[in-house]
C-alpha cells in the first residue's frame, strides 16, 4: 500500500501500549528486508533514513526505494527522517514524500530549538505528518559527545511551546552501544511521560537491555530506532563468511546480510510489541 502517515502509526501505538520499531536503513537489501519481515508479521514499521545514509546515497533515491517496496506490502508502512538537521531538510524531505519527520535540535539552546521546531511543525501539521523533537543529550558510543539527562522541566515546557507529536529523551541510552545491555533511567522517564503525555521515543535502542524496553514502552515509550545492531551484525556475518577463501558467491552473501537484518527485526518486532497490529 501507499506510504502512510506516521502520526497514525505513533498514536496508534500510543493508545495501545506497544512501539512501532524504526528502523534505519540505508541500501535496497536493508528495506527489502525491514519491510518483509514486517509484513510477515502483520506488524505496522517506520524505515528511516538518517545523515551518515544521506552522505552516500541521495535521499530522493532512497524515499522512491522504499516508497516501492512499501506499495508491494499489505502493512502500514511510514517513512522517517532521522535526526533532521533543519527546516530546509524538512522540506525537502515533504517533498521526497517522507511520512514523518524529526528535528533534532538538541544541540541548539532550549529557545533557539523551540523556534525551528515550531516553523517545521507548521509545515507538517499542514500535511497531517508528525514531528519528533529531541531534548537532552544522548551521546554516541566512541565519540567524546557528552551525555546529559532530559531535563523534565523543560521537556514539559517545550511539549506545550511546539505542541510536537513525540519527544525523544536522553535517559542513559546511547547510539551506537552494539552488544551492550545498557540500563535506562526508567523512574526519570516516568517523570517526563507524566509531564509531557506525548509519544516518547527512545533513540539508540540497539545497546538497551530487552527488560528495560519493555518495561519503557510502558511508561509511554511509542517508538524505539534501531540502527546500529543490524549495521555490526552484518559486518560480524561477513567477516565469519570471508575469513574462509572459497566463500566467493556474492549472491548467497547478499542473501545472507538480508537474512540477518530479518533476523534482528523478527526479534524487535516481538519485543517492541507491535506484532499483529497492522
Ligand atoms: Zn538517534
Amino acid at each position: 500500500m501507499p506510504l502512510v502517515s506516521g502520526k497514525k502509526l505513533l498514536e496508534d501505538a500510543h493508545t495501545n501500549g506497544y512501539a512501532i520499531g524504526a528502523f534505519s536503513v540505508d541500501h535496497l537489501n536493508s528495506i527489502v528486508a525491514v519491510i518483509e519481515t514486517a509484513e510477515e508479521m502483520e506488524s505496522p514499521v517506520m524505515v528511516q533514513t538518517g545523515q551518515g545514509t544521506f552522505k552516500q546515497t541521495k535521499m530522493n533515491y532512497l524515499a522512491a526505494l522504499v516508497k516501492e517496496v512499501a506499495s508491494d506490502a499489505k502493512i502500514p508502512v511510514a517513512l522517517h527522517l532521522d535526526h533532521g538537521t533543519g527546516f530546509e531538510q524538512a522540506i525537502q524531505a515533504i517533498r521526497c514524500g517522507y511520512t514523518s519527520l524529526m528535528f533534532d535540535g538538541s544541540r541548539l539552546d532550549i529557545e533557539e530549538n523551540i523556534s525551528i521546531t515550531r516553523q517545521i511543525k507548521i509545515a507538517s501539521e499542514t500535511l497531517g505528518l508528525p514531528l519528533e523533537a529531541e531534548l537532552g543529550k544522548l551521546g554516541t558510543r566512541g565519540s567524546d559527545e557528552i551525555q546529559l539527562l532530559t531535563d523534565p522541566d523543560e521537556a514539559e515546557y517545550f511539549a506545550k511551546e511546539t505542541n510536537v507529536d513525540s519527544l525523544a529523551v536522553a535517559l542513559g541510552n546511547i547510539h551506537a552501544a552494539y552488544g551492550e545491555d545498557l540500563s535506562i533511567n526508567l523512574e526519570h522517564l516516568k517523570i517526563i511521560n507524566d509531564r509531557v503525555g506525548i509519544p516518547i521515543v527512545l533513540h539508540g535502542g540497539t545497546g538497551v537491555l530487552h527488560d528495560d524496553i519493555k518495561k519503557a514502552i510502558q511508561l509511554g515509550v511509542s517508538k524505539v530506532n534501531i540502527a546500529t545492531e543490524w549495521r555490526r551484525a552484518t559486518i560480524d556475518y561477513l567477516r565469519s563468511e570471508l575469513s574462509n577463501e572459497d566463500q566467493n558467491n556474492f549472491f548467497a552473501l547478499n542473501m545472507g546480510i538480508r537474512n540477518t537484518i530479518c533476523d534482528i527485526v523478527r526479534t524487535k518486532i516481538e519485543l517492541f510489541g507491535s506484532l499483529g497490529k497492522a
